[in-house]
Order: C-alpha cells, then sequence, then structure tokens
C-alpha cells in the first residue's frame, strides 16, 4: 500500500516538507522579528491577536444600553430617552455599545480591522459583546425570544475588494457562542459611507434612505433580531438597517455595536 505521507496537507495547505520550511521560516522570522502588541509594543507569548492580554484586559467595558442620540445610560427595554415621539420612530431599536470608541485600545483594534485587514479581531470582539450582555443586569427580554443575530452588510464591492465583512465574522462568532440563530437578512443596495459624507445627522439619516433591502421578508416577520455592527457614531446606519427590518416585519430589533463615538 502507497505510504501517502507525501500527499497528506494540513491546516495550511502544504505537504509536509513544505509545511516543515514553513515553521522554520516562521521560526526565524520571529527570532529575528519577534511579534509585538499593535498598541503597547510589548511581546506577544500568544499570536492569536495582534493585541497582548493586557491592553485588551484594559479596555473600559460598559454595562448598560445607551440612548443612541445622546449615549445616556439606559434601562432595559427602553430605546431612546427624552427626544419625543418622532424620534422615536428614527431610532426603532434599543442599542447597546460593548466600549465607547474615545478608549484607545478599541481605536486602534478597529483600525487595524478596518484598514490592515486584521480577520483575528473578529472573535475578540465577539467576545466583547458576550462579556457585555452577560454583564447587562436585567438582560433585554428579546434573549428570551431566540433572536436573530444579523450583521449590518456592505456593499457588494466593498466586501469584494476587503475581502471579508468585519461585522459579518464579528456577528457570526458572538451567534456561535450564544448559541443563537445566524442570518444575513439584509443586503446594502448602496455603496455610501454616512459618516465620511457629512456631519449633521439628520443629513447623514437622509443619505442612508433606501440604503438597505430585506430579500426574504417571510425570514423576517414577526421574528426578533440583534443587529451587529462594529461601530456606531451618528447611529444613521443602524437607524436606516433597523428601519427596513422594522417595514418588513420584524417584532424587536436590539443593535450591539462594540463601540460607539
Ligand atoms: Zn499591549
Ligand atoms: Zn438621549
Amino acid at each position: 500500500m502507497k505510504n501517502g505521507a507525501e500527499e497528506t496537507t494540513n491546516a495550511y495547505g502544504l505537504s509536509h516538507i513544505s509545511f516543515f520550511l514553513f515553521r522554520i521560516s516562521r521560526y526565524a522570522l520571529d527570532i529575528l522579528f519577534p511579534p509585538l502588541c499593535a498598541y503597547c509594543e510589548a511581546y506577544l507569548d500568544n499570536e492569536t491577536t495582534p493585541f497582548c492580554n493586557a491592553c485588551l484586559g484594559m479596555i473600559v467595558r460598559q454595562t448598560s444600553l445607551i440612548c443612541p442620540i445622546c449615549n445616556a445610560r439606559m434601562a432595559a427595554n427602553k430605546n431612546i430617552c427624552t427626544h419625543g415621539k418622532s424620534k422615536r420612530d428614527q431610532y426603532p431599536y434599543l442599542l447597546g455599545a460593548a466600549t465607547h470608541y474615545t478608549d484607545p485600545v478599541v481605536r486602534a483594534c478597529i483600525h487595524r480591522c478596518k484598514y490592515e485587514k486584521v480577520h483575528s479581531l473578529a472573535p475578540v470582539f465577539a467576545k466583547l459583546l458576550v462579556e457585555y450582555i452577560n454583564a447587562l443586569d436585567p438582560k433585554p427580554s428579546i434573549f428570551a425570544s431566540s433572536p436573530i443575530v444579523v450583521p449590518i452588510p456592505l456593499h457588494m464591492h466593498k466586501e469584494r475588494n476587503r475581502g471579508f465583512n468585519q461585522s459579518a465574522l464579528i456577528a457570526r462568532s458572538f451567534a456561535r457562542t450564544m448559541q443563537l440563530p445566524y442570518d444575513e437578512l439584509l443586503v446594502k443596495l448602496i455603496d455610501n459611507d454616512p459618516q465620511a459624507q457629512t456631519k449633521k445627522r439628520i443629513a447623514r439619516l437622509e443619505r442612508m434612505h433606501g440604503a438597505f433591502a430585506v430579500p426574504r421578508p417571510a425570514d423576517v416577520r414577526n421574528k426578533t433580531i440583534i443587529l451587529i455592527d462594529d461601530v456606531s457614531t451618528s447611529g444613521a446606519t443602524l437607524s436606516e438597517a433597523a428601519r427596513t427590518l422594522k417595514q418588513a416585519g420584524a417584532k424587536k430589533i436590539l443593535a450591539l455595536v462594540v463601540a460607539k463615538a
């Protein structure tokens, strides 16, 4: 019988000999250029993320839901604080943010993910979301209804250029840990960026109008949904996504972001 050792491949899709050479060159590189934490530049013992555990531990965790308009701390199950009925329709969701965007480690993490195509931070962000949800007391009632975890989509062109959707990676990892269903129920029709274009909140909301669609409304009707994004600044993206899901018949929405600006 043929031995077949040469044909066997490993997780990297390499033969044993190539893998051996790959390991040696990695080892040599690590000696010459040891991996450093992207924030404090301490040596990394464990290379699963570009940040050391001390830096990740330093991130200040939030402990309540917040108002999407003024960032005030909110009691469970209330969407905005004292901004009036018309505003309530603009923000048809509860908002949870695990951290604040002013946190320097969070900002460095998010920046790396967005601009250097680092996939390995998605589980770190998902873990921050899980810890945040577990710290909420009481937990929002939406968790009693087996909500569907839905990522904020990127426009097809943007996802193709970037190679992945950061929010989808975080949402998948979060859903897996929380043992909740995951479904990409939204698509993005317009390739725009509300943050970059204008500073006015109303103008941002208007710019996002019609940006999303629900291709399978039957899968949304009467469902509760957890909408996931990495960062929220004005809330225009979350508002438009939540409004689109509501129009398709979603019952209740909790938007969860890693960081709120
Ligand atoms: Zn560090
Ligand atoms: Zn408020």
